[in-house]
């Protein structure tokens, strides 16, 4: 069940903490997808969900309709969320290689595995020359998730956002 909204880029954070946002995550909000291994962005917010009756519930609140496929909506200029508190969000950085994860940071220290954890990685401190290490496939690429609510709407279940793109790392950092 995919619900499209056009545009924004990035969700509206309205709010940090205070909410009771640890729920059972019923969708995912993205704004790209990868073809032929290369992320392509997407011209509207697509929200992908199990959930028929979430599905609904969203395409209601943020103006798009809900197809079996992926359709596009109508507005909304944005996307109002609830981030719970710093934990809501996640940047790490992490380089794939044939054996699975072979870097996994968060830039400055290793986050795994346990007996590397704290560590200090090596990557380097700027993010340009981190961009370029990791376009080079010698450093990790950033991997950020958001876990939120909807903005008034929080009996729906929580929401996962996940992005690889620089720019949020850029935000986040
Ligand atoms: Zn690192």
């Amino acid at each position: 069940m995919t619900v499209a909204l056009e545009h924004p880029c990035k969700p509206e954070v309205l709010a940090l903490g205070g909410t009771s946002i640890r729920r059972e995550v019923v969708g995912q909000f993205q704004f790209g997808c990868v073809i032929d291994n290369r992320l392509v962005a997407l011209p509207d917010w697509r929200v992908t969900t199990d959930n028929s009756g979430v599905a609904a519930e969203v395409a209601r609140i943020l103006g798009g309709r809900t197809e079996s496929a992926l359709i596009n909506g109508s507005d909304p200029p944005s996307v109002q969320v609830i981030i719970d508190g710093p934990g809501g969000i996640a940047t790490h950085m992490k380089l794939w290689g044939s054996r699975g994860l072979m870097h996994h940071c968060d830039g400055v220290v290793f986050l795994s595995p346990d007996g590397d954890r704290g560590r200090p990685c090596g990557c380097p401190r700027l993010m340009a020359d981190r961009k370029e290490q990791a376009n080079l496939g010698r450093r990790p690429q950033p991997n950020r998730v958001a876990i939120f609510q909807l903005a008034g709407n929080y009996d729906m279940g929580a929401f996962r956002f996940q992005s690889t793109s620089w720019k949020h790392a850029e935000d986040s950092a």
